[in-house]
């Protein structure tokens, strides 16, 4: 962890050595990059704070997911042919389970995007968002937002399906014997109300699935967020943008190659591209943000002392992982001011975030 940098007491937001650097520096190289800097930037407000609706956010997915599996109770006498292939000592219970997979699919596909849309929009005061779904995308995308539509990647879906499936039939097999299994996951079901033995069995299967959906969600309502400010100053929503474009357009001309601008066959040149996109910086770094928040446990904190501790290095070393290293030894202007600019948006979403804490603390 390093030195203190972050006085939780403090409102000054001093921030010595290496930040101080980023911020001193940032001003020349947006003049010397200003070309480039000064158009889709002034547009784009970096000052969107959006960690502080991660607690809310997750708390509305879990619900969705618990109120999908209480749910399962339904199935219960309605399919006699597969509950007695559970029942037996010789079956396996597969028809079952794929009863019980195609009711938590179809459940989930709708109420989940509707459960997060009404975080964010909660959140957000306004409805900002006016459509979630999931999708087929490849695996290198979690997302993608168009306009004020959201779409997340539908492996999230498969996954926590799979996860609670696979857990809740587990369950049944060890604690109950022939004849109780049906009532006994119906027992299961029932009791997943959130603070139950049994929540807590399935919870732990799918909880980092749900933190990833829920930083996905947030990264897209970043650009959600960017196209309405496009809109408002009646700019192409379209527009994106990269630092690193050598000539106009290279940028977009990958994007619009790509089914889903990323995947497999992604070169590095065009990894350089997206992740230098000033759109992108900005939705990453709170993406970072949240990674840093969580690992010092800052979501968890009950008192003021539990949000201090904020440490420099910390935060370059998030900024290095999320970014494979790019960007961390930079060789050209650009790539210095695209470095800066996460460091610095990164820094500035976290203090924003301890800020809204200690706020709420003094409530
Ligand atoms: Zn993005």
């Amino acid at each position: 962890m390093g030195p203190a940098l972050l006085a939780a007491t403090d409102d000054d937001n001093r921030i010595p050595s290496a930040e101080d650097e980023v911020l001193r520096v940032e001003p020349a190289l947006q003049i010397l990059c200003g070309k480039y800097s000064m158009r889709i930037k002034d547009i784009i407000d970096e000052a969107i704070s959006v960690t502080q609706y991660e607690g809310p956010l997750v708390t509305a997915i879990t619900r969705a997911v618990y109120k999908a599996v209480a749910e399962l109770v339904k199935l219960k006498g309605q399919h006699p042919s597969e509950e007695a292939e559970l029942e037996s000592d010789e079956g396996n219970g597969k028809a079952f389970k794929l009863l019980v997979i195609k009711q938590l699919r179809d459940t989930l596909r709708t109420s989940l995007p509707a459960a997060i849309m009404q975080s964010l929009n909660k959140s957000m005061g306004v409805p900002v968002i006016t459509e979630i779904a999931f999708e087929e995308m490849n695996d290198q995308t979690g997302g993608y937002a168009q306009e004020r539509y959201i779409a997340l990647n539908e492996r999230y879906l498969r996954s926590i399906v799979a996860r609670l499936v696979e857990k809740m039939i587990d369950s049944v097999y060890s604690s109950y014997n022939p004849g109780e299994r049906v009532s006994g996951f119906a027992f299961m079901a029932r009791m997943a109300d959130g603070n139950s033995h049994e929540w807590s069995i399935l919870h732990g299967s799918i909880d980092k699935t749900i933190a990833r959906l829920a930083s996905i969600s947030l990264h897209e309502l970043v650009h959600v967020l960017q196209h309405n400010q496009q809109e408002i100053a009646g700019r192409d929503t379209t527009e994106y943008r990269s630092y690193l474009d050598k000539y106009n357009g290279e940028f977009r001309k990958t994007v619009d190659d790509e089914t889903n601008a990323l995947s497999s066959t992604t070169s590095d040149r065009q990894w350089n591209l997206y992740l230098a996109s000033p759109q992108e910086i900005t939705a990453f770094a709170h993406e970072i943000a949240l990674q840093v928040v969580r690992d010092y446990g800052y979501d968890q904190a009950t008192t003021v002392e539990e949000l201090s501790g904020l440490d420099a290095r910390d935060i370059a070393d998030a900024v290095n992982k999320k970014l494979s290293g790019r960007f961390s030894k930079p060789t050209t202007p650009k790539e210095v001011m695209v470095r800066k600019r996460y460091l610095k948006l990164v820094y500035q979403e976290i203090i924003r975030y301890i800020e809204h804490r200690l706020s709420s603390f003094k409530k």
